[in-house]
């Protein structure tokens, strides 16, 4: 088994679609990055390469790269378990925590899970969302970003038996 952790923080600014785990919230506000600035996608990404040690996603899809400008996180998500897998590792569980004053993310936690289960080809009972403000404290309690914390577990694949 390998634990990983990952955090990430985009900035909410106007202009910008708010997309959260691969789901298009309506706000009037969004997140600002090169790609679709999915916070929530990034940080499961980072946790994934965390306990594979593959690195990060920025070592994957620089964002000085103009093929991931815009870029559907899920996409970029679904390519992190590929490297995952294809290092010999299976995913067990992985949950995640949004930090987010605003908007009320619970009507939307299980379209997350299951957006972000089906691009990690895991069941969406090993894929955990959960949502907190910070009391209005700090930059989510002011509504200038939105941070997430991912954490997971990997379990090493079997080798074939010989025969
Ligand atoms: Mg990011």
């Amino acid at each position: 088994m390998r634990i990983g952790h990952g955090y990430d923080v985009h900035r909410l600014v106007e202009g910008r679609k708010f997309i959260l785990g691969g789901v298009e919230i309506p706000y009037d506000r969004g997140l600002l990055g090169h790609s679709d600035a999915d916070v929530l996608a990034h940080a499961v990404s980072d946790a994934l390469l965390g306990a594979a040690a593959l690195g990060d996603i920025g070592c994957l899809f620089p964002d000085t790269d103009d093929a991931y400008a815009g870029a559907d996180s899920l996409l970029l998500l679904r390519e992190v378990c590929r490297h995952v897998r294809m290092a010999g590792y299976e995913i067990e569980n992985i949950d995640a925590t949004v930090l987010c004053q605003q908007p009320k993310l619970r009507p939307y936690i299980l379209q997350m899970r299951q957006k972000l289960a089906s691009a990690c080809s895991v069941e969406t009972g090993q894929m955990s969302v959960k949502a907190t403000t910070e009391e209005g404290l700090g930059f989510t309690g002011a509504g200038e970003g939105v941070a997430a914390h991912a954490v997971c577990l990997l379990r090493e694949r079997e080798a074939a038996p010989e025969k």
